[in-house]
């Protein structure tokens, strides 16, 4: 028999109703899923058709990993690895799938809805606003794993644009630490989601660089928690927005002519 194919599947932030279209056909069709248990919603795993093996790696060593897909590969045409977010950050995707290309197993990557994204959807917020920032970092503190040079936290936050720190909500004093030494104000507006998208348990808080993390105590936010800064925070309420270009009554672009043409703005 053809070795199967193994699925590196973004589940999404929790919700399964954030899974991609695609994921869910996969799970729908797999003959095997291992699954990140400790962040991905069971829910997930529900799609999965009778007999499915499904697995949780969450006491298994990235070896142990790819010896299971391996294994799962010769049995099933299709076998899913589903991982939390987007597979691509913090999902320590290539350690697992080099083995498997040393192998001869074929593989591919479904993208998801990462964290960061469900956190500002879950608070009604923007990851960047017309003359405010147009830059989001995504990003995190050293814990285990070192900042390569020129990426610890404090250089980042040099840019005020919009950060989100994944894998940080233990560190939260080094992250003030680190904007504070950036220049960001005591009241810049810092937001914290637990959980963002799952169903009954999203918890939203907002502080200021100052009180975020006595906040997050308060509500027992220590894990999965996205920590977002970002000089857009709250501008919902702002009295006056510069306003998006693309929906300027004088802005040209693919799908509709402007009032008044100028040379600048024929790009969309
Ligand atoms: N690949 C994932 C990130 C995995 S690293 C993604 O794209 O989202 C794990 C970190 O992601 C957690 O420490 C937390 O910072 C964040 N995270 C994952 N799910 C989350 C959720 N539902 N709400 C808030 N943060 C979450």
């Amino acid at each position: 028999m053809m070795p199967g194919k193994i699925w590196f599947v973004g589940a999404g932030p929790g919700d399964p109703d954030l899974l991609t279209v695609k994921g869910r056909r996969l799970l729908e069709e797999s003959g095997a899923i291992l699954y990140a248990g400790s962040l991905v919603d069971k829910a997930a795993t529900l799609l999965a058709p009778p007999g499915c093996v499904i697995r949780d790696s969450k006491d298994m060593t990235l070896d142990e990993m790819s010896d299971w897909l391996f294994d799962q590969a010769s049995r099933h045409a299709t076998v899913v690895r589903l991982q939390t977010g987007d597979p691509g950050l913090y999902g320590a995707l290539i350690e697992m799938t080099r083995p498997l290309t040393a192998a001869g197993i074929a593989w591919a990557v479904v993208p998801g809805v990462s964290s960061a994204m469900a956190a500002v959807a879950a608070a009604g917020e923007t990851l960047t606003l017309p003359e405010v920032t147009q830059t989001v970092i995504l990003t995190r503190v050293a814990g285990r794993t070192p900042m390569p040079d020129g990426e610890d936290l404090e250089s980042l936050a040099s840019h005020h644009c919009t950060l989100c720190i994944y894998l940080s909500i233990t560190l939260l004093h080094e992250v003030q630490k680190a904007l504070r030494a950036a220049g960001w104000a005591e009241d810049a507006p810092i937001l914290v989601v637990q959980k963002a998208s799952w169903p009954g348990e999203e918890k939203i808080i907002r502080g200021t660089l100052a009180d975020i993390k006595q906040k997050c105590q308060a509500e027992q936010v220590s894990s999965q928690a996205m920590i977002v800064a970002s000089p857009t925070l709250g501008s919902a309420d702002w009295e006056t927005l510069a306003r998006s270009k693309l929906y300027d009554p004088s802005f040209t672009h693919r799908f509709r002519r402007g009032l008044a043409k100028t040379s600048e703005n024929t790009n969309g």
